[in-house]
């Protein structure tokens, strides 16, 4: 008898967390064909409603991408051209685009070793007169230190704005993403902790003033049917997504928690390895949105895994500070010494709640003989 190969493990595989609600879903896309309202309807202000209660704000303002929600943000926060905004170098691009599309210019403050979010110590280094908001990134599910952040932010008169595009019902003493700034940018891209089938995104704040600005602007802001007093945008989520998205939410908690069972299955795995393990501060509930692990020769251990049919992943490669599109900002390699050392060591390990336990055994062995036989 031949032994039947093993099969490949992806990064991420959407496709199993359709299967597990396929009835759900298929039933509520059906109602939203069926009822012939496809934009700019119910589906989308009742996903509104109750992504607001799961974060415990009082707004949530649907749009069609991360980006957008962040772009709206720094123009909602009365971020102008000339005005400088600090955020993290080791992040999604997004992040810094969101400053440079109004005009304004990207600071960039270090990551802190241990979490690889904001260091909150240099933050305050980095404010200068032209300073006008914070965007701290809430990374691979875990809350930037928000109690020293937001204060720093208070003192200095700064607008606090979150991208928490990977941390989906993450916790900061008890408090959730999108709940600590002005306002919370969401994500809702296919392989976030909550992802649509396509492109959306988010924004959350208790401020009702605010909200109704945000709303105003994703729908070329409209004052009444074709009267436009401003620059608009049409960043409108719409019904499809919205009604996803709504089905999903209702599986949210479950999925963290599945994240959060096989953060501490890949830990007690890895322990004696050689690869240093992700570290999650006790102030906060770490929703693994990736489960990163450092190693210095990185490189030969991803092609090891690969051979192994094990598929991961790079959050990111390349800090921002030295991407060629922001070249003109005149940082050099070295301005950003742990973002850049993180960027050169980190792996994203296979991690989606569907990832069976059989599975995180098999990556772990293949990291554990990388080392006995390189
Ligand atoms: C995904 C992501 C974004 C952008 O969201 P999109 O929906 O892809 O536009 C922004 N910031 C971070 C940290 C992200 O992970």
């Amino acid at each position: 008898m031949t032994k039947s190969p093993l099969s490949a493990i992806p990064a991420i595989d959407l496709s199993r967390q359709y299967a597990s609600i396929k009835q759900e879903l298929d039933a509520a896309i059906q109602s939203v064909l069926d009822g012939g309202i496809y934009a700019s309807g119910q589906a989308v202000a009742a996903f509104e409603r109750e992504f607001a209660r799961y974060c415990g704000v009082n707004q949530c303002v649907a749009v069609n991408s991360g980006t957008s929600a962040l772009h709206l943000a720094m123009i909602a926060a009365g971020v102008k051209p000339g005005d400088e905004v600090i955020t993290v170098p080791f992040t999604f691009v997004a992040t810094a685009w969101a400053i440079s599309y109004v005009g304004a210019k990207p600071v960039f403050v270090d990551i802190d070793p241990r979490t690889f979010t904001m260091d909150a110590e240099k933050l305050s280094r980095a404010i200068g007169s032209k300073t006008r908001a914070v965007i701290p990134v809430h990374l691979y599910g875990q809350m930037a230190q928000m109690d020293s952040i937001r204060d720093v932010c208070a003192d200095n008169e700064l607008a606090l704005i979150e991208d928490a595009a990977q941390a989906h019902g993450a916790e900061y003493r008890g408090r959730r993403a999108g709940a600590w700034g002005k306002i919370g940018c969401f994500s809702f891209y296919p392989t976030k902790n909550l992802g649509a089938f396509g492109e959306a995104g988010a924004l959350t704040t208790n401020d009702p003033a605010i909200a109704e600005r945000l709303r105003h602007l994703r729908d070329h802001a409209q004052t009444q049917k074709y009267r436009h007093e401003e620059l608009g945008y049409n960043y409108r989520m719409d019904e499809l997504q919205g009604c996803i998205l709504k089905v999903k939410l209702r599986h949210l908690e479950d999925w963290n928690n599945a994240r959060i069972e096989k953060a501490i299955t890949y830990k007690a795995k890895l322990r004696n390895t050689s690869v240093s393990l992700p570290f999650a501060a006790p102030e906060v509930r770490h929703v693994w949105h990736q489960f990163v692990v450092r190693c210095s020769a990185r490189d030969r251990l991803q092609r090891h895994l690969s051979s192994a049919g094990i598929g991961t992943s790079l959050h990111y490669p390349v800090p921002i500070h030295l991407q060629p599109a922001y070249r003109h900002l005149g940082y050099r390699r070295g301005a950003f010494p742990v973002s850049e050392q993180v960027a050169a060591e980190c792996l994203s390990l296979p991690m989606f709640p569907e990832l069976r336990e059989d599975e995180i055994e098999r990556v772990c062995h293949a990291i554990a003989s990388a080392e006995t036989n390189p």
